[in-house]
């Protein structure tokens, strides 16, 4: 028996006013995963708790079984997995980000021009740099996409608990990072931080690649922002929790970090970009293919988040049908009859009012031999609510799929 978890980012709504008070997932034309909704049980899911709004990176340690309020470690330990950097215990992870300020360190464009072409060579000039102040505390730094990178502190009595140098708004200068508890670690890194910051500035600002960006009419990238401080979390992988052989198909490093925290194998699939123009057959067709060598494939599309962050209503509702149709395919080629399938969304993010996460509950079905069905026949907020799973949390999840692989161990005798 095998089982396939699809997380569908950000796909679960309220009831908008321009759908006639119907949610994107009711709306959108969904043939195969409404099939599946019918044979299947469905429910509803509060990732975290009711009302609880969550980060993707929390949600999905949920889902995949691990209580976020225990091993949550922040954010840039998860984006640093997903990049591909090793990352050892007390290493210290940061998110970052190309940015461009004037001479008062203030932000003029948090990203730079988004596309630096020069990043590589920028790569090498950070991990050239060597602190005065902290000389026991090496920097490392890659750089991922666009503007975007992860920057690795390695040394000793280091602290995760630091405040971000990136303000997170423009026209403002960088932030001081301060210690956020009272302890010497914190302290040593907020002043790494502070060093590396002023460092980075007086070395890129009038940098022959800056002056050449600056002639071709492209704000230089002077600066590096940083955000997200974390370190690797103590987790059980599943490997040993459930004896079971895991992988995951992901665009975005977020989510293939925490995926590798957890001790899921990474694979990489072309044309994956995390992003509305993602290939989402060709993860289809990768995961038919791990279901030969792995008991449990994650698939996460992340698409339907990113169009409720722009507003895009009609956006979300055209990922969630294209995404219906690599199921179409999926279902036509596995044996239904040996795998349980498992749609669900890691929170939901609302397209019309915010923009953003909230703390509303998600659909849930599970599809496969054996499963008792319900009387829902359509894969949305408002018809799984009367689903055969009633209302469960976020991290009963795996429990409920790892129960049906009778992968779960007896709880007394
Ligand atoms: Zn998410």
């Amino acid at each position: 028996m095998k089982a396939l978890l699809i997380i569908i980012d950000g796909a679960a709504d309220r009831a908008l006013k321009s759908l006639n008070r119907k949610t994107p997932l009711e709306v959108a034309h969904k043939p195969n995963i409404d099939k599946l909704a019918k044979d299947g049980i469905t429910g509803i899911m509060d990732p975290i708790t009711p009302g609880i709004s969550v980060g993707s990176d929390t949600a999905h340690l949920a889902l995949l079984g691990y209580d976020p309020f225990k091993t949550y470690t922040g954010r840039g330990a998860f984006e640093a997995l997903g990049a591909g950097v090793e990352l050892k215990p007390g290493e210290i992870a940061f998110r970052t980000n190309f940015a461009t300020v004037d001479e008062n360190m203030r932000v003029i464009d948090r990203r730079a021009g988004r596309y630096i072409e020069e990043a590589k060579e920028f790569e090498k000039i950070i991990n050239s740099i060597s602190l005065k102040d902290n000389p026991d505390v090496e920097i490392f730094f890659k750089h991922t996409v666009e503007h975007r990178g992860v920057l690795v502190l390695r040394g000793k009595g280091l602290s995760r608990f630091i405040s971000d140098t990136d303000p997170h708004e423009i026209g403002v200068r960088v932030l001081e990072s301060k210690p956020l508890v009272d302890t010497p670690e914190a302290k040593k890194t907020a002043n790494v931080i502070n060093e590396f910051t002023r460092i980075i500035y007086n070395l890129l600002k009038d940098h022959p690649l800056n002056r050449s960006r600056a002639k071709r009419g492209l704000p230089p990238a002077n600066i590096l922002l940083l955000r997200g401080a974390g370190v690797l979390p103590t987790i059980k992988p599943l490997s040993e929790k459930f004896k079971i052989k895991a992988a995951c198909i992901a665009g975005i490093a977020l989510v293939k970090g925490v995926a590798k925290a957890v001790g899921m194998d990474i694979i990489n699939v072309p044309g994956a970009t995390g992003g509305l123009d993602t290939d989402v057959l060709a993860k289809v067709k990768y995961a038919i293919k791990a279901l030969r060598d792995y008991d449990f494939v994650f698939i996460h599309y992340k698409g339907t988040d990113a169009a409720s962050h722009d507003g895009n209503v009609w956006a979300k509702i055209r990922m969630i049908e294209r995404i219906d149709s690599a199921v179409g395919y999926l279902i036509e080629r596995i044996k239904l009859d040996e795998t349980y399938i498992v749609i669900t969304a890691d929170h939901a993010t609302l397209t019309e009012e915010t923009r953003n996460h909230s703390g509303d509950f998600v659909p849930l079905l599970i599809h496969g031999p054996g499963v008792i069905s319900d009387d829902v026949d359509m894969f949305c907020e408002r018809a799984c609510l009367k689903g055969g799973l009633g209302r469960i949390r976020g991290l009963d999840l795996m429990n409920i799929i790892m129960n049906y692989l009778n992968k779960v161990e007896k709880f007394g005798e």
